[in-house]
């Protein structure tokens, strides 16, 4: 049998590396990543044949746990009736249609095969729509790796950013203006010295690149006055929280918190795909009529819409439908956090933690962060140590502190229980 460290050797040969994207190599952490050997509902055993409690679920799209079997069978079943036509399918018009049935801002969405391509789309549909260049994004927030938002804040308020990739001239993200997240003021600032010049505000409303950092009541609704005011599209990306902090995904939550709230566009991925290749982009008609073949905004993909793909994340959106199932997992995750901060004060140490739905961040720190910065300035040290005090233990949660965590409908309440006495224990360690 492989070890995980043979085979990390063996892969770095080959793969830049020895990974195909670059958290998996445990960088942050230290140490040798787990390679996966098979997963079955809330585990996976890695090369060694060792058992983890996983709480990454592929960065969120596994909502019902591995092997799911409705979705199993969506798929064996899918698969027999050909893998990709390059041509339309009923699949995607029911699965266009189920996405819809549930977020009420969207009234037409393109399936496409990554989160990156979807926001990458979105990000030309919001400039091909306004006929405006300027974009924001906030400092934290990832939307995938599309050239124009691989971008960090400038030196001073409302300057445009600087890119965070070699191989990003400056020049393609010279329109990118990069503010603080929760921060009104600098928001106010950008829109006042670039009046009705900014084509979008792309936000993850509930952050998950950052831990997990929600946006602030105040904050999403002066957001939502100042684009609407200055005719700037306010685009969601839900790529994360899209049917996974609820139903009706982070929206939702807060169209709760402020009466009448949607945003004008949404970019989906992750869970509506239970883990195939598949993410989508959403808007109302109008926006939406602006894209090929019926506008002037181009956009095309050979695999998109996938067969195999939409009758997976179809069978996943049917299971996750079901009446209670978000009132369990939301339950379920609230307890796991509860029994981690629990543990962790029975340690004497200092945690906080948050949670939506089946998503959930924890952070060394006293105070729940409200921004990158302060995200980042949590005790790294401990958290590695713990990280590792954890998988020793065969608990798998994500090797960055910047990550957040995802609970399945497969976890049970022993797993949760074990899970917090693992942590009890590797905090006293
Ligand atoms: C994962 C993620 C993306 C990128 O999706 P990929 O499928 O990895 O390209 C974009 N935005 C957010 C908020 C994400 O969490």
């Amino acid at each position: 049998m492989s070890t995980n460290e043979e085979l990390f050797a063996r892969a770095q040969r080959v793969i830049p590396g020895g990974v195909n994207s670059p958290v998996r190599a445990f960088r942050a952490v230290g140490g040798t990543p787990r390679f996966v050997a098979r997963a079955q509902g809330a585990y996976f055993w890695d090369a060694e044949g060792r058992r983890h409690i996983d709480y990454i679920g592929s960065w969120g799209p596994m909502i019902l746990g591995h092997g799911h079997p409705a979705v199993l069978e969506a798929v064996q079943k899918a698969a027999l009736d050909g893998f990709s036509f390059g041509a339309p399918t009923e699949r995607e018009i029911e699965l266009a249609e189920a996405i819809i049935a549930q977020v009420p801002s969207v009234e037409q969405v393109r399936l496409v095969s990554s989160g990156t391509e979807a926001g990458m789309s979105a990000l030309r549909l919001a400039r091909g729509a306004t006929g405006r260049s300027k974009i924001v994004k906030f400092e934290g927030c990832y939307h995938g790796h599309a050239d124009a938002l691989l971008v960090k804040a400038g030196s001073g308020l409302a300057t445009f950013g600087h890119p965070t990739s070699a191989g990003v001239p400056a020049e393609v993200v010279q329109h990118t203006l990069v503010l603080e997240y929760n921060n009104v003021a600098q928001l106010e600032a950008a829109f006042d010295a670039n009046p009705r010049e900014i084509a979008c505000v792309m936000i993850e409303p509930i952050a998950g690149n950052m831990n997990f950092v929600r946006a602030s009541v105040p904050f999403m609704k002066r957001l939502r006055e100042l684009c609407t005011q200055h005719g700037t599209l306010l685009v969601f990306d839900e790529v994360m929280t899209g049917f996974r902090v609820a139903l009706g995904s982070a929206q939702s939550v807060y169209a709760k918190l402020i009466p009448g709230f949607k945003p004008d566009m949404s970019v989906f991925g992750k869970v509506i795909g239970g883990g195939m290749p598949l993410a989508a982009f959403g808007a109302t008609k109008d926006v939406m009529s602006q894209l090929a073949p019926l506008g002037p905004v181009y956009q095309a993909g050979t695999l998109s819409g996938n067969p195999v793909a939409t009758a997976c994340g179809l069978a996943t959106l049917k299971e996750i439908s079901k009446p209670g199932f978000f009132e369990a997992l939301s339950k379920k995750t609230r307890s796991l956090v509860d029994g981690l901060l629990g543990a962790a004060k029975g340690a004497g140490v200092p945690m906080v933690g948050d949670s939506e739905g089946g998503m959930f961040g924890f952070f060394f720190a006293s105070e729940l962060p409200q921004n990158y910065g302060v995200v980042m300035a949590t005790d790294k040290e401990r958290f590695n140590r713990f990280f590792h005090g954890m998988l020793d233990r065969g608990v798998y949660l994500a090797p960055a502190l910047y990550e957040a965590g995802f609970v399945s409908a497969a976890h049970s309440e022993a797993d949760i229980a074990a899970t917090v006495e693992a942590a009890a224990a590797a905090l006293r360690a």
